[in-house]
């Protein structure tokens, strides 16, 4: 039987490691599993396209590593509470927003109920993507206790204070702090301008839990964990106190991934991440994606306009994820023509053929630019060499294409028919008697030269519903609503 785990021979990846800032080996901290950690949104909104590279990511790892035959551990998290709006310790908090906007009165059940649908939003999101699903997907506030702990042992062990708002957690007791971006802190010291804390010893330190009349009883008396800590709880406590991958969109790293691995080597004095791997972002316009300036396109936005979410997914895949690249739908229409061209090819053309054998040479080449860092559009480029590869048996492109499919999650391994019906192609059976006649007659007049009759014919199949096109392979009947 056809197998995509058919190999389990090993295979070099390379990551780029943001902390290191170079190209590395991977190595698991345990043979043959592999962790990894992905921030996930704060679910006071649905997400929008640009989010969704962030979570390109983890999955195009976990399809890459399930093909290396690693068993994957994968959590995404969402931030269901206390995300304030600056990625410090000011700011609105974006769920207490979110839930004056739909009308709720701030309390902790509200808080909870009101996240629902966004989680399941972003559920679907993922789904409709093409990612394969996490082993985890966890809620911050299901970690509260965990939270709690972890800040109590910081205090305990002189790496955190508490001050009249909250419990801070002390940079300087943590040499290394900033090593991601590069952050120099001594700077941020000097450039300081008024402090707007003054009981912070540094204006760098941030907070492990902030007080106030909402939230979670503690010894500090209520309130809630702060945005960081919340990650270092779910990834302790669904992948172990040290993990080999954590993803995040670049933004991240600064404040956010600096503050994780300050506590977590605080409290563990291990290194918390072995490899750090940070998505640039995509921007509308050459600007952020904002819903004020109306772009905060969702899958759903695409659908209206006629886009499927393998569409968004290959024009993504086009590009590096450590490049920043810029939405256009202009760009989508020719992922989108691409896309069904491949889908033309996997289910018209190769859809009655066989599955045979996978190609080895395309399939090392293939594999080997993905271990490079990711590098998909390199894979894309040899999915398309393939293609158009006549030397290669029909059969034998057939199975290569779904091993790379495997990897690229693109949605074209689906069963032909069903392929075939996505696109609007229907089996012969499907079509009523008429526009076959129709069809014939039109092929009849096609070859005694009689373009007038032929453009005719074509105009009434258009208006049974179908459209007629002439391929090397023959005539081809769509229904002309689906057909592009
Ligand atoms: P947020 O809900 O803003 O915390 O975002 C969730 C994830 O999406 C984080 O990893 C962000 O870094 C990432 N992200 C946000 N906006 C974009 C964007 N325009 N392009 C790529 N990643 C993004
Ligand atoms: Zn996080």
């Amino acid at each position: 039987m056809f197998s995509l785990f058919r190999k389990q021979r090993p295979i070099a990846i390379n990551v780029f490691n943001t902390a290191t800032r170079t190209k590395e080996v991977f190595v698991p901290l345990t043979r043959g599993v592999v962790r990894i950690y992905s921030c996930g949104p704060t679910v006071y909104d649905h997400i929008h396209i640009g989010n969704l590279r962030a979570y390109l990511l983890p999955d195009l790892l976990h399809r890459l590593f399930r093909y290396a035959g690693y068993s994957i551990k994968l959590t995404i998290n969402v931030t269901d509470f206390g995300h304030l709006s600056d990625d410090g310790d000011a700011g609105e908090d974006k769920m207490m927003k979110g839930m004056k906007r739909e009308g709720l009165a701030i309390t902790l059940e509200n808080m909870r109920s009101f996240a629902e649908p966004y989680i399941r939003s972003f559920q679907e999101d993922l789904r409709t993507f093409g990612n394969l699903p996490p082993t985890t997907l966890s809620r911050a506030s299901d970690y509260v206790k965990h939270q709690i702990k972890l800040i109590e042992t910081l205090v305990q062990k002189g790496y955190a204070y508490e001050t009249s708002d909250g419990v801070y957690f002390d940079i300087s007791k943590f040499p290394k702090y900033g090593i991601l971006g590069n952050v120099d802190v001594s700077h941020l010291k000097a450039g300081a301008r008024i402090e707007a804390n003054p009981e912070k010893h540094h204006p760098a330190d941030f907070a492990l839990w902030k007080k106030g009349p909402l939230g979670w009883k503690s010894r500090w008396g209520q309130g809630f964990p702060g945005w960081h800590i919340e990650c270092t709880a779910m990834a302790f406590a669904t992948l172990g106190k040290q993990i080999d991958i954590h993803t995040g969109g670049e933004d991240l790293m600064y404040t956010h991934h600096n503050g994780e691995i300050a506590q977590a080597e605080a409290l563990t004095h291990k290194e918390y991440v072995k490899y750090w791997l940070h998505n640039a972002f995509v921007t509308i316009n050459d600007a952020k994606i904002a819903k004020s300036k109306g772009t905060g396109i969702r899958l759903s936005t695409l659908k209206e306009k006629g886009f499927t979410a393998a569409d968004y997914r290959y024009w993504l895949l086009q590009s590096h994820y450590r490049t920043p690249t810029n939405f256009s739908y202009e760009a989508l229409e020719s992922a989108r023509t691409a896309l069904t061209r491949l889908k033309h090819m996997m289910y018209a053309e190769l859809g009655e053929v066989k599955v045979g054998t996978v190609h080895d040479h395309y399939e090392e080449r293939f594999v080997a630019a993905l271990a490079d860092d990711l590098d998909t559009p390199k894979a894309i480029a040899i999915l398309w060499e393939l293609v158009k590869d006549t030397s290669v048996a029909k059969e034998d492109k057939r199975a290569t294409i779904l091993v790379f499919d495997s990897l690229l999650g693109l949605g074209l391994s689906l069963d032909p028919h069903i392929g075939q019906a996505e696109l609007g192609i229907h089996r012969d059976t499907d079509i009523p008697e008429h526009v076959h006649e129709l069809v014939t007659a039109r092929s009849a007049a096609r070859s005694q030269k009689d373009w007038a009759e032929a453009d005719r014919l074509r105009d009434e199949i258009a208006s049974a519903g179908y459209r007629v096109t002439d391929t090397d392979e023959g005539v081809e009947i769509t229904t002309l609503d689906i057909h592009r």
